[in-house]
This record gives structure tokens, sequence and C-alpha cells, in this order.
């Protein structure tokens, strides 16, 4: 088993304008860059700025705006042959493309998220499309990720709150997996369900709340890289990713207006983390203090779709034990949801 960790990793305001240092250090002297759509407008300056100055050369540029499967296995014919690194600088759709371009080029990558909605700046998974639909592909896991603290800072609040709720679910994932152990009499990866948790924690236990503050947003890019460790560790998704990712998939599914993953998530783990009868207080403290309950209360989600997608997520993956699977469990979590007070402010 071959486990690879993100060996550059830099969480700070002005990180990106150092990029090319960076780079160099870790002897990337050819690059192939990449952009989000809109990305290069808001940053393509200083990052030009600090490859020429390091004398980074740029083998091809370009622009992702179509995550789709084939689309990545086109751009490998267009690679420099010499180019050493894979630089994504923007959101989840260029940092999944690159991360499974370099899967498939057999090439490094370095990620360099412009929001941390969710963990998978620094996961080894990919989010593409194939034939038509958005499937989860094994993909590289980045070599280097680079967090510019104060571009996070700057970013919509509804990325910063979905990146709180993808990392406070794994409080619940680390419960399902557990219970999946001991009804299947497998063991779990106990290093990757530690990191996941001590990510989560540090978090927690960091007085400050308010979502603007540099430290804390240190702190969540941090714990969320960890996610990401975590899973490649346990190859497998489960110490960040149980009964709550399921329902939040399944409403993918099911819903209309289906909105960003980690706020998604974090509704559900309020829920999931009920039915556990595990650290519900804890993870409803973080929420309100945070300011994530009214946040998603300005705009809820809706209690039809909300409900259909309880229905659907225990089938959403195969051979997938977690608290929904057991007896009764379904119809007792709609039921709070009917009935708890910040959960119909949430879900309407
Ligand atoms: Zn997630």
């Amino acid at each position: 088993m071959e486990i690879s960790v993100p060996s550059l990793l830099r969480i700070k305001p002005k990180a990106l304008y150092k990029i090319g240092k960076y780079l160099r250090k870790e002897s990337m002297n050819k690059i192939a860059l990449f952009y989000g759509e809109g990305i290069k407008d808001m940053f393509g300056e200083p990052v030009d700025i600090s490859l020429d100055s390091s004398e980074i050369q740029v083998g091809i540029e370009k622009t992702i705006v179509n995550n789709d499967v084939q689309e990545v296995y086109s751009m490998t014919f267009d690679m420099p042959k010499d180019v050493q690194a894979i630089v994504a600088i923007g959101g989840g759709k260029v940092i999944d493309f690159c991360k499974y371009l370099a899967f498939v080029s057999r090439l490094p990558v370095i990620s360099v998220p412009t929001s941390i909605s969710n963990d998978g700046f620094s996961s080894p998974m990919s989010s593409l499309y194939v034939n038509g639909s958005r499937k989860s592909l094994k993909a590289k896991m980045p070599d280097g990720v680079i967090v510019d603290t104060a571009i996070i800072q700057k970013c919509p609040e509804a990325f910063i709150y979905s990146g709180i709720g993808d990392l406070m679910s794994n409080i619940t994932a680390v419960f399902d997996w557990k219970l999946a152990a001991r009804q299947e009499n497998k063991p779990i990866n106990d290093f990757a369900a530690l990191i996941s948790l001590n990510a989560v924690e540090n978090f927690i236990n960091y007085g400050n709340k308010d979502i603007r503050d540099i430290e804390l947003l240190r702190l969540v890019s941090g714990s969320l890289v960890m996610n990401g460790t975590a899973m490649e560790i346990g190859q497998s998704s489960r110490p960040s990713s149980g009964s709550e990712h399921l329902i939040s998939h399944a409403y993918d599914k099911v819903a209309e207006n289906s909105t960003l993953h980690g706020l998604q998530v974090g509704v559900a783990t309020y829920a999931i983390s009920w039915l556990q009868e595990y650290k519900h207080d804890v993870i409803k403290k973080v929420f309100l203090d945070t300011g994530f309950i009214d946040f998603v209360a300005q705009k809820p989600l809706s209690k039809k779709d909300f409900f259909a997608a309880i229905d659907l997520a225990p089938s959403v993956k195969d051979n997938f034990y977690s608290i929904l699977s057991e007896a009764g469990k379904i119809a007792k979590l709609k039921e709070f949801v009917q009935t708890d007070e910040l959960m119909k402010k949430m879900v309407v």
C-alpha cells in the first residue's frame, strides 16, 4: 500500500504571492498551470510575478470550465513532455480536474484552493463527469497544498460555512465507521480515525468562532488537509464520510436546488449526531457559535427533498453500513427533523 501525503504545505496570509519560491524549493521549475473560471482575472497577476521572479517556466496554461473525464484524457496529449508538476489554482472543479490529470499522467500536483468549501482540495478523490453523470474517481493525492488565508478570509461566507460543515462531519463519519466495523467484524484504521477526530477537535477547541478570524481559517484549512490525509491513510473515504454524506449525496440527486456540499453535510451532521446520541451538544454549540445555523436558515433546505434524501441515503453507496441501516432509525430521524427547533429553521 503506497500512501502519499502533501509534503509541501503552506497555510498563511499572502502564500499565493510566494508560489514561485515554494515551487523552486521543490525543484519544480517547469509547470503546467491551470486556473478555475474567473480565477486568472483575480489572481493571475501576482501568480505571474511570483513565477517570473523565481524563474519558473509555464509549459502550458489553461482555464478549466468543464470537468468531464474525457477533457482530462485529451489534456494528457497537450502536456509538454518536460513539465515537472501540475499546479491547480481555484475551486473544486479545477482541483478535481488536476488531481485526476496528475493521476493519469503520473506527475506531482500542487493544489492551491481559493476557497475552502470542502475537503476536496487535499483528498485523493476527484469528482468528474463520466458519460454525463457525476462520479467520484480515485485520483492523485496532492503533493503540495498552498492556502492563502488572506484570500480565504475574503471569500463569500457560504464557502467558509460549507468548509466548517464538511469538517464537523468527521465526528458522525467516524462513529458510523466504528459501527460498521463492529457489524461486519472488520478492523478500522485507528490512525486514520485519530487524524480525522483530532482535526475536528483542533477546530472545536479554538475559542474564537468568528468565521473571518484568520487563525480560525488557518485551523479549518489545516484540518481539512488532515481530512484528505486521513482518507489516504485509511485508503477509504470512511474517516470523513458517513451517513451524513449519504444524505447530502442523496439530496444532490433528488433536490431541484441543491446547495454547497458542506452546507448540506453540516445540516445532516447536526441531525445524525442526535440519532447517534454522540456529541450532538458539541456540534450544536459549534453551529450556533459560528452562525452556521442562522446562515443556512436564510436559504433553508427543502423538507420534502430532505425527507426523500433520508429515504434514498442507505442505497446511495453499495455495502455501506451506517446508523441509517439499523431498524427504525429513518423514522426516528424524520421525527427529529419535524420537531427539533433548530432543524425546523434549516429544513423548511
Ligand atoms: Zn465532504
